[in-house]
């Protein structure tokens, strides 16, 4: 067997923890995971043209899926810290960049690592 490549270890896990986000968020319908197939299709790409990007890559689809959920099913995820106000949703940070987090602007917290949502502000 090919051991598996970098690239393809990245996007493993980039789909795994986005898809493990929203499944905490309870809206991995079948058709946001294709939203998350879609995007990892396109950052596979991405990663072959700049090899240095392999560590922003699950920042990176997670900013895609909640891009495409804003368009067609709402914000997402919505932020599980701030109990009263306008429900928000949270933003990735480093939007590029390594060991993406969940933020709340509001609050100005970090809520959970991507990937970690289901462990974040349900206690
Ligand atoms: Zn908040």
């Amino acid at each position: 067997m090919e051991p598996i490549s970098p690239l393809e270890q990245a996007l493993h896990t980039a789909r795994a923890l986005v898809l493990a986000d929203l499944v905490a968020g309870e809206v991995a319908e079948a058709d946001v995971v294709s939203l998350v197939e879609e995007s990892v299709v396109q950052r596979r790409w991405w990663v072959e043209q700049w090899p240095e990007g392999v560590e922003y890559v699950a920042g990176l689809v997670a900013q895609d899926v909640q891009d495409a959920l804003l368009d067609n099913y709402g914000r997402w995820p919505l932020c599980p810290v701030c109990r009263s106000g306008d429900p928000h949703a949270l933003e990735i940070e480093p939007e590029l960049g390594p060991d993406p987090h969940w933020v709340c602007h509001e609050a100005g917290v970090k809520v959970a690592a991507v990937g970690a949502l289901g462990s974040a502000g349900t206690s």
